[in-house]
């Protein structure tokens, strides 16, 4: 079995929250809260670093709020080998926990 089909079948017993990480911001002109969910097999794309030999996965997304100022929110989030979170940036925004996210 290839490395590809190896991923397919991980992804497919995988429970839920493992192929998925939610990012929750809150924007910094309207303070509306916004969420995206970034799917760990389908929305990253890889990138190599030649030097030292390491792979990353990286994911820029932009969040458009709905209710106020429609102002995008740029989020970027960079992965390792594993796909767990190593770095994470924002411009026009706010990270929030999900605790905040929910609370009103
Ligand atoms: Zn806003």
């Amino acid at each position: 079995m290839n490395i590809l089909g190896r991923i397919q079948d991980l992804f497919n017993s995988a429970a839920d929250d493992k192929s998925v990480y939610w990012v929750f911001v809150r924007c910094d002109d309207c303070s509306e809260k916004l969420q995206t969910r970034i799917n760990l097999y389908n929305d990253l794309s890889v990138q190599y670093d030649d030097t030292e030999d390491k792979t990353t996965y990286f994911c820029r997304k932009t969040l458009i709020g709905s209710e106020q100022c429609f102002r995008p929110i740029e989020v970027e989030l960079t992965f390792d080998e594993q796909r767990k979170l190593i770095d994470k940036r924002i411009q026009g925004g706010q990270f929030i926990s999900e605790e905040e996210y929910q609370s009103e």
